[in-house]
């Protein structure tokens, strides 16, 4: 499919040979939970994201990986980066881009979600991209679908909070990218101690996170208050989750728990913060702003707790002065977050290419 159509380039031979690849060796029809994902899975993302990142899309360029697909976008909860992220990464591939609304929808008028998402698939659609408020939505889509003979794909853009595969894949790729800008692979992630600090407790971006560093061999450092970092939290994937029998993974690095932040940042190699999710909080998890911030809020000051300089990741959106230090938030020399925007195109570009480029879709 795309062999055919490019042309021009020095990019091109390897992203061809690349891309054909990792067509064979990915076997997921629906991209749900990283907790699928084996460490081949991660290098094939990671290797593909890196190719098409280095296409050059100044302008107008499009790559006519899927001509003739139609991605849809289902989003029942609101989205800055990651609904325009797709839906920019679907139309850089040549596929046509449709996006639903739930206000101006029939689901106003008692239409059901799978209803919903039927309709969408009898205009065509190959890729259906599902945010939804409520853990496990877009998997349980995906399986009605599939009972009633529907062979589109369901990507997870989000789901209550439970999963964010795309969001951590992104995370991942800047993080091996930081790391080796040359070769942003699984051996730039071994042994890295990542520490993630915040609400991971409502974070659905943490938990995926979870997932995927660990299998990539980096150490992960948990810190937060009791309130939004339970005790127990570092037993996360110990376990696969429900519905999933085994780990793709033989052997993962090692996640812990730690509640004070100069502790937790000792002898860190990157620091990935999280955004208090006031909308999920049913209760006062927290005392006020001003106290989070002094106790696990980022500035540059409380980073020199590393004993060197690391970078910064947050998924945004960013409460500035309260998860990091505007000051912080603005240092490109330290903060990757425009970068992890950045990066979402030509991941969110290697997700669609995989679970579309196919024939069988
Ligand atoms: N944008 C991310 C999400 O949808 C993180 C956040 O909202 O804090 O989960």
């Amino acid at each position: 499919r795309c062999s055919s159509h490019l042309t021009d380039g020095s990019w091109l031979l390897s992203l061809v040979t690349v891309a054909t690849v990792a067509l064979t060796r990915w076997s997921h029809r629906h991209v749900l939970d990283l907790a699928a994902f084996s460490r081949e899975d991660f290098a094939t993302m990671l290797e593909l994201s890196a190719r098409f990142r280095a296409i050059p899309m100044g302008g107008q360029r499009r790559i006519p990986a899927l001509q003739g697909r139609l991605v849809t976008t289902l989003f029942f909860e609101p989205s800055t980066r990651t609904r325009s992220s797709f839906e920019l990464a679907a139309r850089r591939l040549s596929a046509d881009v449709q996006s639903f609304s739930p206000a101006s929808s029939a689901l106003s008028k008692g239409e059901s979600l799978l209803d919903t998402a039927r309709t969408y698939v009898a205009m065509g659609s190959d890729v259906l991209v599902v945010r939804h408020g409520c853990s496990g939505v877009p998997a349980l889509l995906a399986r009605d679908l599939e009972q009633v003979g529907c062979k589109v794909a369901v990507l997870n853009g989000g789901d209550g909070l439970h999963s964010h595969p795309s969001q951590a894949l992104l995370d991942l790729f800047t993080l091996a990218r930081y790391f080796n800008a040359e070769a942003p692979g699984l051996e730039a992630l071994q042994g890295r101690r990542i520490v993630i600090v915040g609400d991971l407790l409502h974070s659905r971006v943490a938990r995926s996170n979870l997932w995927a560093l660990t299998a990539c061999g980096a150490d992960v450092v948990l810190c937060g208050p009791e309130s939004l970092l339970p005790q127990g939290f570092e037993q996360f994937v110990s376990a696969p989750p429900p519905g999933q029998e085994l780990d793709p993974v033989a052997q993962r690095g090692s996640l812990r728990l730690e509640r004070d932040l100069d502790r937790a940042l000792e002898g860190a190699d990157a620091v990935m913060t999280l955004r208090l999710q006031k909308e999920r909080m049913r209760a006062h998890l927290i005392t006020s702003l001003d106290a989070y911030h002094r106790r696990y809020g980022l500035s540059h000051e409380r980073l020199q707790s590393c004993g060197k300089t690391v970078p910064v990741l947050h998924p945004g959106p960013v409460n500035r002065g309260v998860e990091l230090s505007g000051e912080l938030l603005d240092d490109s020399r330290v903060s990757l977050v425009e970068e992890q925007v950045r990066n979402g195109i030509p991941v969110r570009m290697a997700l669609l290419y995989l679970m579309a480029a196919t024939e069988d879709g």
